[in-house]
């Protein structure tokens, strides 16, 4: 196990590079399945296609739906079916942004396979790592996975129409991210109603102007 992980930290720190001196920025969205992550990208879209340059990399099992509804908003997308491979490795996007043209693509948007325990475990040179957690999923998934929950720099609680459905403690959520993780930025939206929708944006947005900064 050591070396897979090793390996992957190679590939990982190449791709990290390569990004970097292209400019892009990257995000691995990683969220259990259901959570909205396909939403989620397409609202990141919509609000900022006409400044910005997206492509976005599906990791999924075995389906393209999701990379088809991309497709639908005339972004570049790209599939990856990992045949039964539960999280996406570093060597995975370095095949797959071959066929990317990077320079001209500001954002790159990975959305890992739905799972929350391995993908925690694989960079794959991303700047930033995003978790989304859903309401219905309940508060207590962070005591459950802490580990990739550690390492998130954004959480990103989605489906918050539905907190009065539900038991969903949200002041018991933050109580744990706290500690597990103090300089995680916790974001509450929904992707349905769009409503938290902007500061997510404004979160990518900052980001973006910062990479132009430096490169
Ligand atoms: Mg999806
Ligand atoms: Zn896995």
């Amino acid at each position: 196990m050591q070396d897979i992980f090793a390996v992957n930290e190679g590939h990982a720190g190449e791709n990290a590079e390569l990004f970097k001196r292209k400019g892009v920025f990257v995000i691995n969205l990683m969220a259990s399945p259901g959570a909205g992550k396909t939403s989620f990208i397409l609202g990141t879209i919509s609000g900022l296609r006409e400044r910005y340059k997206i492509a976005v990399i599906e990791g999924d099992l075995a389906s393209k739906v999701d990379s088809e509804r991309i497709r639908s908003q005339g972004v570049q997308s790209i599939q990856i079916n990992t045949g039964g491979g539960c999280h996406l490795e570093a060597n995975m996007i370095k095949q797959a942004i071959k066929h990317l043209d990077l320079d001209g693509i500001d954002l790159l948007i990975i959305e890992n396979v739905g799972n929350l325990v391995c993908p925690a475990d694989f960079s794959l040179g991303e700047s930033a790592r995003v978790v989304i957690l859903s309401v219905p999923e309940g508060d207590d998934k962070p005591l459950k996975y802490p580990f990739i929950f550690q390492r998130c720099d954004v959480l990103v609680v989605n489906k918050i129409d539905m907190l009065e459905l539900t038991d969903f403690n949200m002041k018991r959520l933050e109580d744990v991210m706290r500690n597990l993780n103090s300089d995680v930025k916790i974001l509450l939206l929904s992707c349905r109603t769009a409503s938290g929708l902007d500061a997510w944006i404004d979160w990518v947005e900052k980001e973006l102007n910062r990479e132009g900064d430096i490169g």
